[in-house]
C-alpha cells in the first residue's frame, strides 16, 4: 500500500508538508468513520484509502459498518431513489423498520470516536444516541440531493439538524439546515490499483480474458448495476454510434452489499443487449481493482450517462487516466468536465451518441480533453486534497461557526 511519501511526486512536497502539519494538530484523536457497506460503490471505495492514509499520518481513524437485513437495505435503496428523485412508493411501514434496524445497530455498536463520522443515509439514526456520548458528530452525505422526495427528506432533516455539522460533495446539494454545512468533494486514490498505472501487457491480458477485441474502438462504462445509472440509455447510444462506426460496448459492474437492486438490473440488461457479440457484460467481484483499471485504460472512449449522480467517482477515474469522457451533467459531474475542456457533457441518449462519434472520429481532440481532464483531476480531485479538507472539518469542529469556515 502506497503511503504518503509516494505522493510528493504527484501533488509535490508543500501539500504533503501540509498534510503533516495537520495531522500533528489531531493527535490523540480517534476519528470513527461509519457506513453501511465495506464493499461497493464509492464510499467504501473512499474509506479504503482514506482510513490507511490517515493512519500513516499519525491520525487514528477507523472504519466500522452497520448490519441490516435484507429488509432493511431495500428500504434504504428506496430512500437513496426517493432522495435521487425517482419516484418509488414508500410506506409508513419503511420508516418503521429503518427505525428497527437504527435501533438495533444502536445496541450492539460500540461508539467510541472523538469524531464520529456517519457516512450517508443508512446509519443517519444512531445520532440519538449522541447525548450519550462526549463526540462531535458529523454527517456525511454522498448523495445527490438537489430534487429528493421531501417525506424522506424531511425524515433524515430531523435527524441531520441533530449533528455538529454536514458535508455535501457539490454546492447544488446544500439545503436549508440549521446546523453547519462543509462542502467537500470526494476524491480518487491515484496511486491504489484502481488508478496506477499499469504495464502494457496487463492491459492485454485483461482484454483478453473477457474476450474484447483490441481491433476497433471501446466504449465503456463501469457502475455498479442501477437504474440511476442508466445502462439501458447506455445500450441505446451504442446502438445509435455503431450506425456509423463499428465499436463494442463495455458495461462493467458488480454489486454492493448494501444494494439489493443489482441483480434484477443485470438480468434486464442482459435482456436489453439481446445477446450482441459486441456488447461486454461484465460482471465483476469486488477485488476487480486491476481489471477495472485496465479496462478504462483500454477503453477508447469512457461513458457514464448515469441519470442522477452523487459525485461520480467513475468519472475522476476516467479523466485520471487521460481518457475523453463523455457524460451526464448531473450530480457532481459537471464539478469534473467541463463541457469541450475537459471532456463532453450530454443530456441526452442523442446528444451522448453524437458526442462519442465526434470523439471517435477526432482523435486529437479526444486526447486534448483527456489532458486537460486529467489535470483538472490532479489540481482538485486527488484524495491528498480530500484528506486536507477532511482534516480541516475535524479540526473546524473545535470552533464555533462565526470563527472558521472551511
Ligand atoms: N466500482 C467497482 N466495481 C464495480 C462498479 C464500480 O469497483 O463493479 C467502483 C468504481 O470504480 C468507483 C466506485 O465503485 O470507484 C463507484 O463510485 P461512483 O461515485 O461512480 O458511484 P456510486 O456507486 O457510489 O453510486
Amino acid at each position: 500500500m502506497a503511503k504518503l511519501s509516494d505522493y510528493e511526486s504527484i501533488v509535490g512536497k508543500d501539500i504533503i508538508d501540509e498534510l503533516r502539519i495537520l495531522a500533528g494538530k489531531l493527535s490523540g484523536r480517534v476519528i470513527q468513520n461509519i457506513n453501511s457497506t465495506a464493499v461497493g460503490g464509492g464510499v467504501a471505495e473512499i474509506l479504503n484509502r482514506m482510513v490507511p492514509l490517515l493512519g500513516d499520518l499519525g491520525v487514528d481513524a477507523q472504519w466500522d459498518v452497520i448490519k441490516g437485513g435484507e429488509d432493511f437495505f431495500k428500504v434504504t435503496k428506496k430512500f437513496h431513489n426517493a432522495l435521487h428523485g425517482a419516484n418509488v412508493e414508500i410506506l409508513p411501514s419503511d420508516f418503521d423498520t429503518f427505525i428497527e434496524y437504527s435501533e438495533m445497530n444502536a445496541r450492539q455498536m460500540n461508539l467510541y470516536g472523538d469524531v464520529i463520522f456517519i457516512h450517508d443515509p443508512q446509519p443517519i439514526a444512531l445520532i440519538k444516541e449522541k447525548p450519550k456520548t462526549k463526540s462531535k458528530w458529523i454527517w456525511r452525505c454522498h448523495i445527490d440531493f438537489s430534487g429528493p422526495d421531501i417525506r424522506v427528506w424531511l425524515f433524515l432533516k430531523d435527524f441531520i439538524e441533530q449533528f455538529d455539522g454536514s458535508v455535501f460533495s457539490a454546492p447544488g446539494f446544500t439545503k436549508d439546515l440549521s446546523v453547519r454545512q462543509f462542502l467537500i468533494s470526494p476524491s480518487i486514490d491515484p496511486l491504489s490499483d484502481k488508478n496506477k498505472e499499469l504495464p502494457k501487457r496487463v492491459i492485454n491480458k485483461v482484454l483478453d480474458t473477457y474476450g474484447i477485441s483490441q481491433d476497433k474502438p471501446i466504449i465503456t462504462q463501469i457502475s455498479r448495476f442501477d437504474y440511476l445509472k442508466d445502462p439501458f440509455g447506455v445500450i441505446e447510444v451504442f446502438r445509435l454510434v455503431r450506425k456509423y462506426t463499428d465499436c463494442q460496448l463495455v458495461i462493467a459492474g458488480g454489486g454492493a452489499t448494501d444494494d439489493p437492486e443489482g441483480d434484477k438490473v443485470l438480468n434486464e440488461i442482459r435482456e436489453k443487449a439481446d445477446n450482441d457479440p459486441d456488447i461486454h457484460i461484465l460482471v465483476l467481484p469486488p477485488t476487480s481493482n486491476i481489471e477495472i483499471n485496465a479496462l478504462q485504460r483500454a477503453s477508447t472512449v469512457i461513458l457514464q450517462k448515469s441519470l442522477r449522480e452523487g459525485f461520480g467517482l467513475t468519472v475522476a477515474e476516467a479523466l485520471w487516466k487521460a481518457k475523453p469522457v463523455v457524460a451526464s451533467a448531473v450530480g457532481g459531474i459537471p464539478l469534473q468536465i467541463t463541457h469541450k475542456f475537459s471532456g463532453l457533457l450530454s443530456r441526452t441518449v442523442e446528444g451522448t451518441a453524437y458526442g462519442i462519434k465526434q470523439l471517435l472520429h477526432s482523435p486529437e481532440y479526444a486526447k486534448k480533453l483527456g489532458k486537460n481532464g486529467k489535470e483538472h483531476i490532479r489540481q482538485n480531485f486527488l484524495l491528498t486534497r480530500h484528506l486536507r479538507d477532511y482534516m480541516l472539518l475535524f479540526l473546524a469542529l473545535d470552533y464555533p461557526e462565526d470563527v472558521i469556515r472551511l
